[in-house]
Formats: C-alpha cells, structure tokens, sequence
C-alpha cells in the first residue's frame, strides 16, 4: 500500500485530497494544527483503517514514523482575511514549513507536491496567466506575507529539485470552491453565500469589475492527482479559465439563493487582483486534464452544503480564534 502524508489536511483542500487518496486505496496520513481548518472535515475519515491524523505545526521540525511515497504540502492559510490577520504565520508556513517537508522528502526519499497559487502572478500584467508569466507583486503590500511565502517555496522546491535531485511537483491553484470552505473565512464564495443565509446585503469589493475563474475542488483535486503521478517538475496551472466579474457573479448568487437582499459597495481592499483567469494549455497538453464541472452545478453542490452548516456555524463570529493555534 502506498503511502502518503497531506498536510493541511482538515482544511479545505487538505479534506477533499484525503478523501482522494483514500479511495484510490492508498495510507493516508493527514497533519494538520487547525489554525483555518475545521474538525469536522476530516471526523468522517478517523474511523479508516488506512487514515491517520496527527496534529502539527508543520512549522516545526516534522517527523512521521516508517515509510513514506509522497506527500501534499497544502497547509497554509488561503484566504486574503486569514492571512491579513496571520501574517507571521502564513510567511513562516510557506517558507520554514515547506522546508521542514522537502527535508522530509529527502530523508524518506519521497516525492513531493507543493500547492503554490495564482497569487505568484500577483496584479497580472498578462492575462490570461501561463506558466511562463512572472508575475507583478508587491513584495511589501498587505497580500505580500501570501504571495511572497508561495514564491520561496516555489524557489526552494526547484533548489530541492536541482540540487538535491528530489522528485518534485508545483501545482498553481487558480480560485477553488466547494463543500468544507469555511463558511467566514471571507472568500467571495463562503462571504456570499453565508450573507444570502443570513438575510445580509451581499458585500462586493471595489465596483465589482474585477474577474475572477472558479473551479469546482472535484476538478482541481483530478488536475493535482495528475500531476503528482506525471514526471512534470515545472509548475503547473490548474483551474477552471471560465471567466467573470464579481457583479455578474454577485447577480448569478442572488439567482441561485433567491436572496432578497441588495448588493451594496465596499473599498477594493489594496492589491486586489484586477483580472484573472488561468492559461490551462499546459496542463491540457501535459495532463490530459480540463475542469468539467458547470458553474451552475458547483454553486448548487456548494450552496446546498452551507445549507447543511448549523446556526451556530452561520452566525460564529467572522473570524476563527486565531491565538490558540500560535504558540508564544
Ligand atoms: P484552508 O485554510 O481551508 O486549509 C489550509 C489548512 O492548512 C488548514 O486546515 C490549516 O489549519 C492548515 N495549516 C495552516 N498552517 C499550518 C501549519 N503551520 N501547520 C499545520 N497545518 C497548518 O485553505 P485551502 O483553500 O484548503 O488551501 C489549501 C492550500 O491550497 C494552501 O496552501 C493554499 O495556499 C492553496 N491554494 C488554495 C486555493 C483555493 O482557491 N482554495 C487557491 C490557491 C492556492
Ligand atoms: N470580494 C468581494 N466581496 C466579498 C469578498 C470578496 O467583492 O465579500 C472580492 C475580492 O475583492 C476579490 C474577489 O471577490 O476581488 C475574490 O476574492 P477572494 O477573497 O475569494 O479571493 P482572491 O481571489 O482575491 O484571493
């Protein structure tokens, strides 16, 4: 039986790859220390004979008893209010944490897949985005801590790459949804969909021409699956290019939901993204791999879920209690 380790594994797409893995019948070891992830995404998985969690700062040095074939690093906070409100701690995840793991790879003599993003592209400059585009961030505005984290770790699994020799593997996730998002982490999704539930205005940024591509988390973990079974080490997009604007999706929610509510305007927070949309070429060519999943069926699946979610879960304080996760 394969084994492999995922870190980040009760947040949103740590879950949904757990899930994967187990199905395709390998050992799944799931790490995590809970900072934006949730409990209940991975409760179900406890029971598994061929499922093992163990809570952990990846931060730390990291240590997994016995053999390991791969390992996801997908621990890092994602949303732009988790890392506005932990910087220090999305810079030290993607830096000191994805160093820990490629050591870790080595010594086990693993391959390794590193969840980079779009964010590496910063406000593009070219659009749409291929993998070839360098980027336009600003080192030292707020989204910095973010951008600036993915962009070392895509630099230091090259270095592990080059100079090490190990197997390595960089996804660029482009904006992905589905059931498991935390309802508050404010993303678009999570943010409209809960304010549909609670009778709030939905809340656009900016005057709601800025694009975004979502991609439904059943397309984006069959790309990452791909990929780490490729022998690619380059870095790799993978997300839906189906284009549009916050207002036309703030319309499309109030279709779907049937929310009553108006849309009202809110400052375009700074470095927000004008525009993307991802050049999924490579990945076509690479992968055989596209996204299949409507718009319209991914909002319902997603939206049904936060149906699901309890009061409490709905009207829990925006943000979650961040100071017990950091130690001193
Ligand atoms: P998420 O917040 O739901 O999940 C991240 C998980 O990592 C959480 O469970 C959190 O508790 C855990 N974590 C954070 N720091 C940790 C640490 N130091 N030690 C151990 N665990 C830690 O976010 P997500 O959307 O599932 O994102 C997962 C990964 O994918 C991240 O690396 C993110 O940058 C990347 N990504 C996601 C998207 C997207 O649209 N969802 C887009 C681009 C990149
Ligand atoms: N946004 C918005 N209203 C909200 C939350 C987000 O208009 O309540 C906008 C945000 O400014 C950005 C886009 O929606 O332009 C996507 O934001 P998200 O936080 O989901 O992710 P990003 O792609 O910016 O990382």
């Amino acid at each position: 039986m394969k084994r492999i380790l995922i870190t980040g594994a009760a947040g949103f797409l740590g879950s949904h790859l757990c899930d994967r893995f187990i199905s395709e019948g390998y050992f799944v070891i799931g790490m995590d220390n809970f900072i934006t992830g949730e409990e209940r995404n991975i409760e179900h998985l406890l029971g598994y004979p061929n499922f093992k969690f163990i809570e952990h700062d990846v931060t730390e040095f990291v240590s997994v008893e016995g053999p390991l074939d791969y390992i996801l690093h997908f621990a890092s906070p994602a949303s732009p209010i988790d890392y506005l409100k932990i910087p220090i701690q999305t810079l030290k995840v993607g830096s000191l944490g994805t160093h820990n793991l490629l050591g870790l790879a080595k010594d086990k003599k693993a391959r390794i897949l590193i969840a980079s993003t779009s964010e590496v592209y910063g406000d593009p400059l070219v659009h749409p985005q291929s993998e070839d585009y360098y980027g336009n961030v600003n080192t030292i505005g707020p989204r910095g801590v973010y951008d600036e984290a993915k962009r070392f770790q895509e630099a230091i699994t090259m270095a592990y790459h080059r100079f090490h020799g190990l197997e390595t593997r960089i996804v660029r996730i482009f904006n992905t949804y589905g059931p498991r998002m935390r309802l508050n982490d404010g993303r678009v999704i999570p943010a409209f969909m809960g304010q549909a539930l609670r009778g709030e205005d939905l809340t656009i940024f900016g005057d709601g021409s800025q694009t975004r591509s979502f991609c439904y988390v059943d397309d984006q973990v069959e790309g990452i699956y791909r990929l780490l079974l490729s022998d690619y080490a380059y870095p790799v997009n993978i997300g839906n290019p189906n284009e549009i604007t916050i207002k036309e999706f703030a319309e499309e929610i109030i279709k779907l939901t049937g929310t009553t509510q108006r849309i009202i305007y809110k400052e375009l927070p700074k470095d927000d993204p004008l525009q993307r949309q991802p050049d999924i070429s490579l990945a076509k060519k690479l992968l055989h791999w596209e996204p299949n999943v409507t718009r319209e069926t991914g909002m319902q699946i997603t939206f049904d879920y936060f149906k699901t979610l309890s009061k409490e879960a709905l009207y829990k304080s925006e943000h979650k209690d961040f100071k017990k996760h950091i130690k001193k």
